[in-house]
């Protein structure tokens, strides 16, 4: 660590900015004093800045900025531009058009050396002035002023601000700028461009002369760790794949001649401007941004590069320090036998799921799926395949998924011999990657099934390892005996509740019970099943239970009798019967019987469904 980072006192004295905003301030106490190096001179105008202005931005993915020091000093962008005027004639032309115009050769010369690709016919890169020159000549509109708004305008969208240029700064090297002019007409001369010189330089130099700040700088960085997309705005300016190209060239060809040192000691892409500034990407994380003027025989800051390799070695940013992790992609792995669903299930149910359902596993996967981690999903699926009947993968916290990933796992299931194991994907909203895996996506290959949550496939799937089990559950023609509930009851007794039944049917949706009303009857299924749901205090609702043929609910109204504690919508046409509470409590004057023994199978269907639930709790730790 960088002397005075993160120091406790600091922390003690509870620096409102954290202990970033802290660091910094001690980076840049401890930098200031260095005094090597000259200001740029041979743009006039440049020579008049300040050597002790100092300022460093640091700005997340999320748009939180931590400054310090003359962080809000405007200063002129100068070649910090390149790789952004870049990207968008990337954006604009397409990648074939752009490399007809410059390549993506380092050159390891200065920044305004005279060398061009003679092979090629054409610069060797655009963060090179030569490069840069072309590139102005690629920027969309049909008159100089309709091009310089668009470049100004993207600037601004970049930054999230209107940007402007510095009108001195642009006459002084306007006027001063030979050498540039001669690079510029060595271009026409080959047919590297084809317009006027004059008016291309006049946009390049305008461009080099837009007036930033370290705060704008690092905002800008930030979109481009963002993927382009700018992080207070929500605007998408760039996309993914024009930022790969842009901070390929950062990487390779961003300080110059410097640019090995600079990958070997830092690692991260950068790009470097004579009056002082040099900003650097973070990719998925953060924008740096630096300011001060002095400057080493490359042309870059050496305060600026001075805090880039603290920053990066003090907070292990170098892009090949790797940090990805693929063990955690499968988050939590199970089977039916271990955890069920929700639906509540008869004794002789739970005891068969028990049993079977290791054959059911389900696989909930965490993070990106990108090469590595999906090579260890598809690993497991293939292991998974041939024990089981089924496979549900959930992917409520798979974060993103890039095509490779996605070839991978589709060209897996499709060698699943007949869709063996059945796959069910759950939690994939529409957008996701995965969702071209699923029936009518690009990528459909008939094997994958989706349902919406994990709690549905485990119910659905569990009734079809019962439906292997039992014949077909209906209660039409089950016994009241074969009831749970009603188990140990002699033949006068069933007789007795026969005679309470009244049975109810109810459509698919339809509420059956509703929360706070009265409870004076309890209900058993006969065909259809039902979903016991709480309103959360969103306004939301949460199933806690469902229900099935031979199930009963509301049965708590016999002990307690008050109010309903939740409702019941059925979730398909359903057949119910309810047995009125009096009803039961007339029957027990001269059957105590009767309702002694329900209630004892009550208790024992809660503590069962208690030691369940204690069970599952172990289970999904
Ligand atoms: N406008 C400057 C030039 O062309 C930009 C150079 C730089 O920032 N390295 O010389």
């Amino acid at each position: 660590m960088t002397d005075g980072a993160f120091a406790p006192e600091a922390a003690a004295a509870g620096d409102r900015r954290g202990p970033i905003g802290t660091y910094l301030d001690a980076l840049h106490a401890r930098l200031l004093p260095l005094r090597d190096g000259d200001v740029a001179r041979y743009i006039p105008e440049l020579a008049t800045a300040d050597p002790d202005d100092f300022g460093i931005a640091i700005a997340t993915v999320d748009g939180r900025l931590y400054t310090t020091g003359a962080s809000d000093r405007a200063f002129t962008i100068q070649s910090m531009s390149k790789p952004f005027t870049y990207g968008l004639a990337l954006k604009t032309h397409g990648v074939e058009r752009v490399l007809e115009q410059v390549g993506v050769e380092p050159t390891g010369e200065a920044f305004n050396s005279i060398v061009l690709d003679d092979v090629n016919n054409r610069p060797f890169n655009p963060m090179v002035n030569a490069g840069a020159i072309a590139v102005s000549e690629l920027l969309p509109g049909f008159t100089p002023e309709t091009r310089l708004a668009a470049l100004l305008r993207f600037f601004g969208d970049l930054a999230g601000r209107p940007l402007s240029v510095d009108e001195a700064v642009f006459r002084s090297e306007r006027d001063t700028g030979h050498r540039n002019r001669a690079i510029a007409y060595m271009m026409l001369n080959s047919g590297m461009i084809t317009a006027p010189p004059e008016e291309v330089l006049e946009l390049y130099f305008k461009q080099c002369a837009i007036r930033v700040t370290c705060a704008d700088m690092a905002m800008m960085a930030a979109t481009l760790a963002n993927r382009g997309t700018q992080p207070v705005t929500g605007k998408a300016v760039l996309g993914p794949d024009q930022i790969r190209d842009m901070l390929t060239l950062m990487s390779t060809c961003g300080m110059y001649d410097y640019a090995g040192q600079w990958a070997y000691e830092v690692g991260l892409p950068a790009k470097s401007g004579v009056a002082g500034g040099i900003v650097a990407v973070i990719p998925g994380q953060a924008g740096i941004a630096v300011y001060s003027p002095p400057l080493d025989a490359h042309g870059n800051s050496i305060r600026g590069v001075a805090v880039c390799k603290a920053i990066s070695r003090d907070f292990g940013l170098h892009a090949f320090s790797d940090r990805t992790t693929v063990q955690t992609v499968i988050r939590r792995e199970y089977r039916v036998s271990e955890v069920r669903s929700k639906r509540l299930r008869s004794q002789a149910e739970a005891e068969a799921l028990s049993r079977e359902g290791h054959r059911v596993a389900v696989l909930e996967v965490q993070g990106a799926l990108f090469f590595g981690s999906a090579e260890r999903l598809i690993r497991r699926l293939s292991d998974l395949a041939p024990e089981c009947m089924a496979v549900v993968v959930d992917f409520k916290r798979c974060s993103d998924a890039d095509p490779a990933a996605v070839r991978l796992l589709a060209e897996t299931v499709a060698r699943f011999a007949a869709g063996k194991p059945e796959l069910v994907f759950t939690h994939v909203p529409a957008g996701h990657p995965v969702a071209q895996l699923l029936p009518g996506g690009a990528q459909d290959s008939g094997h994958v099934h989706t349902l919406p949550d994990t709690d549905s496939a485990l119910e659905a799937l569990e009734n079809d390892l019962l439906s292997d089990v039992f014949e077909t559950a209906d209660l039409t023609r089950f016994a009241l005996a074969r009831i749970d509930l009603f188990k140990g009851l002699d033949a006068a007794g069933l007789k007795a509740l026969e005679g309470a039944i009244s049975s109810f049917q109810f459509d698919a949706g339809a509420r059956v019970v509703a929360e706070g009303d009265e409870a004076n009857a309890f209900f058993i299924v006969a065909s259809g099943a039902a979903s016991i749901s709480v309103r959360l205090s969103d306004g939301q609702r949460r199933r806690v239970a469902s229900v099935g043929p031979g199930q009963s609910f509301g049965e708590m109204a016999l002990i307690e009798g008050g109010r309903r504690t939740a409702d019941v919508h059925a979730d398909s046409a359903m057949i119910c019967y309810a047995f009125s509470i009096d009803r039961i409590r007339q029957i027990a004057e001269t059957k105590p019987e009767v309702l002694t023994t329900i209630l004892q199978n009550l208790v024992i269907s809660l503590t069962t469904r208690l030691r369940h639930a204690n069970e599952e709790i172990r289970n999904l730790v």
